[in-house]
């Protein structure tokens, strides 16, 4: 079981593609110091080219914020998974509570999604979320383990090795308060005892899981330290330079 720490920056829809590349060229050769930690970042679409192009010779991978879940076609505004993966992406975030939450997408757009993105050679970073009503109550549990069953429906053994999860709890998602390490860890666990139940304990043993919701240096090491935290989903802490790097220098 190897399961590298990870540090995914999601910039949402904050920079214009003039900061995107300035900030990339600041941060690539600082982060070459950290090979043991997996970088990556994910900007909206208008910026992916200049991510990519900005961020050759770095160890940074790049992601996507949302794809479409057809592979091309006449779906005007939407992106496309195989351009995507044509352009150098390695990654998309799939189903952030944002997108859930402001744009309507079910568990059976996200399984889609999921589903689309690997068949074109890329890693969906599934989100998981929870609503703020369930925290604390029976049905928590509940409410997690059917995301990722759904979530994941169809995704075959070997497609695991390519997958990764993010649990981010909604009321912790810019909120400058993160949930307490110790009640997130429990939270994952959950996740990670589904996918055992779903596959086998192989997969679910190696299968990275990241905690989203107001990382930030103060907190991220704490974050990290529970056994099954294995990345951090960073949005307003990524924003700037220097912070990311911290980051990343305490995964
Ligand atoms: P935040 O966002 O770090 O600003 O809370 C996390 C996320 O939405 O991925």
């Amino acid at each position: 079981m190897s399961r590298r720490p990870i540090v995914v920056g999601n910039w949402k829809m904050n920079k214009l593609p003039s900061e995107a590349a300035a900030y990339i060229k600041e941060v690539g050769p600082m982060l070459v110091q950290y090979e043991g930690v997996d970088t990556v970042l994910a900007g909206q679409d208008v910026l992916l080219d200049a991510m990519v192009y900005a961020a050759r010779n770095t160890p940074i991978c790049i992601g996507a914020e949302n794809v479409y879940w057809e592979d091309r076609g006449a779906y005007t505004g939407e992106t496309s998974p195989a351009a995507l993966a044509d352009l150098g992406i390695k990654m998309v975030i799939i189903g952030h509570s944002e997108r859930r939450n402001y744009f309507r997408e079910t568990d059976e757009m996200v399984n889609l999604k999921t589903l689309a993105v690997l068949r074109n050679g890329l890693m969906p970073i599934v989100a998981i979320d929870e609503a703020v009503q369930l925290e604390s109550s029976n049905d928590h549990a509940h409410w997690i383990v059917n995301q990722v069953v759904e979530s994941l429906k169809g995704v075959t053994e070997a497609d695991m090795a390519n997958v990764m999860l993010a649990y981010e709890p909604t009321a912790a998602i810019g909120s400058g308060q993160a949930m307490s390490p110790e009640i997130a860890q429990k939270s994952l666990w959950i996740i990670r005892q589904t996918v055992a139940d779903m596959f086998n304990q192989a997969v679910a043993d190696n299968l990275r899981i990241l905690y989203g919701g107001s990382v930030k240096p103060t907190n991220v090491y704490d974050i990290l330290s529970q056994p099954d935290i294995d990345g951090v989903l960073v949005g307003d802490a990524a924003l700037d330079a220097s912070t990311f790097i911290e980051l990343v220098s305490l995964a």
